[in-house]
């Protein structure tokens, strides 16, 4: 097998550097004097946590970023994450009525980087959580986005809460599966902290189901909110899957993430099957880890792909290849992967896409980078809540404005609920599950106080009005969920 480091510490900083580098003060200030501060603004609606961007892009034109970014991280805790991995292209910025101009839109994720960069760099702490607190007790299950969104907002709503982690630390996909060169571990890891700050508990390398059940969890708290992701990468279902040299895309984005770059293992020719933003992340980084050949292996053509175009260019840019209409049908190798046998794909009398049996060549490659989407976690999460329903799809079955699941008290969000989204969706839905629950424990909607809970656990006070979470245009949102899954 040939995956070994194949660039020193310095080229490692250089290739894997930020692909967006951060404004200087005096740009920022520019770029947000373009704004026109519209009454009615979209790029508001188009942003699933509703942040009040002319409102934050306005502080940062008077220079008041950390104003700017309190704004930010009030609507969206994970609001430095998401300047850095929103498609921003097709939600705020692809909203912005300068494109309406033929002019460039505001850069609107730059200058939310830069305003959040601003107090994690200065140890400002923009989040606050009330003195007074309501009594009641909730548990976040998964410390990824939605969970950490739920918590944080829960937390500033009065409530105490504690975070499950399965992981060494919380974050989720933005500390362990997020493309090197559009955010390092370390953003999502200032987040984390933040929201620590607002008295949240948040418990690492605990698995829900095996050192804490359901059942304990809703004895010992009032309410649970479940926001984990999803599980492993679909199999190929082809002979060779097991050789050394064929891996998971998450687990090899996870490990540049874990690792010091420059040694980080890649091959010389590196395939990755699949053709989603995951599947992108993990050839773009091959390359720029040195892999002399790095291509996509897709069985549809350019116009299928769950890829953003962006996303697409970029690869390009760094040398990727792409196969298009092609699928693997064996992985070759005896002690670890030499190549794959691929077929040309078409579509049949059926309608169907089928290999084409006169086409199957063999190409040599020494790494497999698997990037097919990722299993759903319905078989886990039963047994943790056997009465938890899911669709037939495998997600969890709950009230898309409220959270509310088949389980009494049992809430849910992300990545398992929906199927897989953009981090901006998971966290808008923890915090609209936060919401209902704080209603649900309290009897409170927009911070009025009822003395009954409906959840039969002792009301507390009233800890005040719940954060605004706007509905996303539906027809921006039909056109954004186009590019949405993996494959
Ligand atoms: Fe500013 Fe564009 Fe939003 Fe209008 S739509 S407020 S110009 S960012």
């Amino acid at each position: 097998m040939t995956l070994q480091p194949r660039i020193d510490a310095k080229q490692a900083a250089q290739n894997m550097g930020d692909v967006a580098p951060p404004y200087k003060a005096q740009e920022a200030r520019i770029e947000a004097t373009r704004c026109l501060y519209c009454f009615d603004a979209p790029c508001i609606h188009s942003c699933p946590t509703g942040i009040d961007v002319p409102g934050f892009i306005k502080q940062i034109a008077e220079g008041r970023d950390a104003a700017a970014a309190r704004t930010i991280l009030e609507a969206n805790p994970l609001g430095a994450s998401c300047a850095r991995v929103c498609p921003t292209e097709v939600l705020c910025e692809g909203a912005c009525v300068l494109l309406d101009r033929d002019q460039r839109p505001i850069e609107i994720g730059r200058l939310q980087r830069h305003a959040t960069d601003y107090v994690f760099a200065h140890d400002i702490e923009v989040l606050s959580a009330p003195t007074h607190k309501s009594g009641h007790k909730v548990a976040c299950v998964g410390g990824g986005p939605a969970g950490l969104a739920c918590a944080t907002e829960l937390a500033r709503l009065g409530h105490d809460v504690t975070v499950f982690e399965q992981q060494q630390e919380a974050g989720g996909l933005n500390t362990y599966g997020v493309a090197y060169y559009k955010m390092p571990p370390k953003i999502s890891l200032d987040e984390v902290r933040m929201i620590e700050g607002l008295g949240v508990e948040i418990r690492t390398g605990v698995s829900v189901g095996s050192d804490i059940s359901g059942k304990e969890l809703l004895e010992q708290f009032a309410a649970v909110f479940v926001g984990v992701g999803l599980g492993r990468t679909y199999s190929l279902g082809l002979e060779g899957e097991d050789l050394p040299g064929v891996v998971e895309a998450l687990d090899f984005i996870k490990e540049i993430r874990t690792k010091p770059l420059h040694e980080v293992a890649v091959g010389r020719r590196v395939a990755v099957i699949g053709c989603g933003n995951t599947a992108i992340d993990a050839v773009t980084q091959s390359k720029r880890l040195g892999a002399e050949v790095a291509a996509i292996i897709y069985r549809r053509g350019p116009e299928a792909m769950p890829a953003y175009e962006f996303e697409y260019d970029l690869a390009k840019r760094d040398g990727a290849e792409f196969l298009f209409h092609r699928q693997p049908v064996a992985i070759l190798g005896d002690a670890a992967v030499t190549g794959l046998r691929l077929g040309s794909t078409a579509v049949g009398s059926d309608g169907r896409l089928q290999v084409d049996a006169q086409s199957v060549v063999d190409m040599p490659f020494d790494m497999v980078i698997k990037a097919l989407g990722q299993e759903r976690m319905q078989e886990n999460l039963q047994r943790v809540f056997p009465d938890l329903q899911f669709t037939k799809s495998g997600e969890i079955e709950r009230d898309f404005s409220t959270g509310a699941t088949s389980v009494p008290r049992v809430f849910a969000g992300g990545d398992a609920a929906n199927g897989g989204s953009e981090v901006v969706d998971a966290v808008a839905e923890g915090k609209r599950a936060a919401q209902s629950i704080h209603a649900e424990l309290t009897g409170a909607t927009s911070g009025a106080h009822v003395q009954e809970s409906r959840l039969g656990v002792p009301t507390g006070p009233a800890t005040g009005a719940g954060i605004n979470c706007p509905v996303r245009v539906p027809a921006l949102e039909a056109d954004y969920h186009k590019k949405q899954g993996g494959e």
